[in-house]
């Protein structure tokens, strides 16, 4: 049967072990993301539409997935980012009668359409750029520090498993960010933060992959932020 869901799958991952804790997961990377963080891996995603023709329509991602129940477990919406699209809820929907739970990645953008998918999440990975200050310079130049917090007080209050991570990019964070940063998450009550070791993508000529490790390995920083939350690491 035809399925009628606006959403953009610019590719997908079928199988994978790493995009949603303790799960088997296939991934749909959602096209389109308002923003241009300077360090994205991810920027043939940005645009709203893809070049040519995608791989994945959102029919043959769910007969996919009928195929693989029994074997896949759970389904991930990534981006891009999956909030701006228009059928995210219906797209849920449909994967969740499969029996399949669902993670959903985000930067926190527009968390009126976050607080619709919300109930029916059941795990979610927060983008958190860095401190308010330099948020629209980690965005491409977009005030979204209030959109991210809204986002990450909706996922505090709905009581569902989350975690928050932060891509270290030196070119734009500093231990000191990472401090405030730290701070501010432990303060709202946030249990699950992650540092993600920043890898420089193709285009930049700037980073040392020594820079890059040692903002991730200030022994001060990391021992703040082991005694702030129930879960902390660095991902290398
Ligand atoms: S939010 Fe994610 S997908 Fe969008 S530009 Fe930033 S890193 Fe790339």
């Amino acid at each position: 049967m035809p399925v009628n869901i606006e959403i953009l799958i610019g590719d997908a991952t079928p199988f994978s072990i790493v995009d949603f804790p303790d799960h088997i997961a296939a991934v749909a990377f959602l096209q389109g993301c308002p923003w241009r963080c300077p360090f994205c891996y991810n920027a043939s995603l940005q645009p709203v539409k893809s070049e040519g023709q995608p791989m994945w329509t959102f029919e043959k991602f769910l007969n996919f997935l009928q195929r693989r129940k029994g074997v896949l477990d759970a389904v991930v919406f990534s981006g891009g980012e999956p909030l701006m699209q228009k059928g995210l809820l219906d797209a849920v929907l449909a994967v969740k009668d499969l029996g399949y739970v669902i993670g959903l990645h985000t930067g926190g953008y527009r968390p009126d359409a976050l607080i619709k998918v919300l109930p029916y999440i059941d795990w979610a990975g927060l983008d958190i750029k860095g401190p308010k200050a330099k948020y629209k310079a980690l965005t491409g130049g977009f005030d979204a520090f209030s959109d991210m917090e809204k986002s990450l007080d909706l996922l505090l209050q709905s009581g569902i498993h989350f975690e928050c991570r932060t891509t270290c990019d030196p070119r734009g964070l500093t231990v000191d960010d990472l401090f405030e940063l730290g701070t501010f998450l432990k303060n709202k009550g946030v249990k699950e933060y992650y540092l993600q070791k920043y890898r420089p993508i193709e285009d930049d000529k700037t980073t040392s992959d020594s820079a890059c490790e040692s903002l991730i390995s200030d022994e001060k920083l990391i021992s703040f932020l082991s005694g702030a939350f129930e879960k902390f690491e660095v991902r290398r």
